[in-house]
């Protein structure tokens, strides 16, 4: 293992548990003889400059804090060569020799394309809600963000017994179904609609009245954002017609995206951080590290967009039966 100067930063969409992730790069890093350096604001700091060297109480009390103390941002002028000189020759002033960067999918295909040009190396931990990339079970956030959504679904619930109504709860995950199929299983919902799947709205119309009548007291119809049949307005004009239900709508927004984040999400950050570090140190590079079956596991950075992570079939088969 060799000792190296690493910079930190998060990129893209924030989630629950980036700062527990800062932490344990910051604590591992300076634990094994590194030097830290945080990098605000993702790839618009690094460009701009805002670097600083970080220290053990840094990241005092983060670890149960929402979104990222490193702040974060969708920076455009990193798409060009231009922009991404820039940023190698702020990281070459500080001795930078190597970044962690923590994001999605786009944060990840930037730093492919930076340490393609730079001799940088460059590690990905995984941080976001939407739970969509290879090369890991879970995301940093991903929990936080279906037990948020779930809290709101369980109220919902509540309020559409009292009336006897139907709910669509239109939930966040760009064209991935994580989110929709997860908080549809926990919350009890008797229709999930998720991109992976292809959405039949007469059969969902034929099970809704089918519940109607046998005296079913509220349903919920949970559909992820990028769903094929539409978004929760669309969904509700397309069956309003068709079921005896007395239709309301609710789109969970951005508070799924924030919070504390749960037990699960700090645990997943504190190891994937630890493990950046011992990747780093062991020379590792142009990889994202993720938890498969339990255990770290690098994935070469591409394949974490190039390959789909599929949702298991068999867990949609069970919430196929479970929603009767
Ligand atoms: P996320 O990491 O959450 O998927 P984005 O897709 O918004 O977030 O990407 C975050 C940032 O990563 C972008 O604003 C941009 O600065 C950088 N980025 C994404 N794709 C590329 C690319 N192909 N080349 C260079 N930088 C990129």
């Amino acid at each position: 293992m060799s000792t190296k100067t690493i910079g930190v930063l998060t990129s893209g969409g924030d989630s629950p548990g980036m700062n527990a992730a800062i932490r344990a790069v910051v604590r591992t890093g300076i634990y094994h003889g590194n030097t830290i350096f945080g990098i605000k604001k993702g790839y618009e700091g690094m460009i701009k400059g805002d670097i600083s060297e970080m220290n053990l109480s840094s990241v005092s009390n983060i670890i149960k804090q929402g979104g990222t103390s490193l702040l974060t941002a969708r920076c455009k002028e990193f798409f060009t060569k231009e922009g991404r000189l820039k940023a190698y020759t702020n990281l070459k002033k500080y001795g930078i020799t190597s970044l962690i960067v923590i994001g999605g999918d786009g944060s990840f295909r930037g730093l492919h394309e930076f340490i393609s040009e730079f001799d940088i190396q460059g590690l990905g931990i995984p941080g976001t809600i939407d739970n969509d990339l290879y090369g890991t079970d879970y995301t940093i956030g991903f929990d936080t963000a279906i037990n948020t959504a779930l809290e709101a679904i369980d109220k919902i619930r509540d309020t559409a017994t009292s009336h006897s109504r139907l709910f669509i709860i239109e939930v966040m995950g760009r064209d991935s179904g994580y989110i929709g199929l997860h908080t549809g299983i926990g919350g009890g919902a008797e229709e999930i609609l998720i991109p992976e799947t292809t959405s039949d709205i007469q059969r969902l119309c034929q099970k809704l009245k089918a519940g109607h009548k046998r005296g079913k007291q509220s349903s919920i119809i949970v559909v992820s954002e990028g769903d094929e049949a539409g978004n929760a307005f669309e969904i509700k004009k397309k069956i309003e017609t068709l079921v005896d239900w007395d239709i309301r709508i609710s789109v969970l927004g951005h508070q799924q995206r924030g919070g504390s984040p749960t037990a699960f999400d700090r645990l997943l950050a504190s190891r994937l951080g630890y493990e950046a570090v011992c990747s780093v140190m062991n020379d590792e590079h142009d990889k994202m590290i993720g938890l498969i079956h339990n255990a770290p596991c690098l994935t070469p950075l591409e394949e974490t967009w190039t390959k789909k992570k599929r949702v298991d079939k068999s867990i949609i088969n069970m919430a196929e039966i479970l929603a009767t």
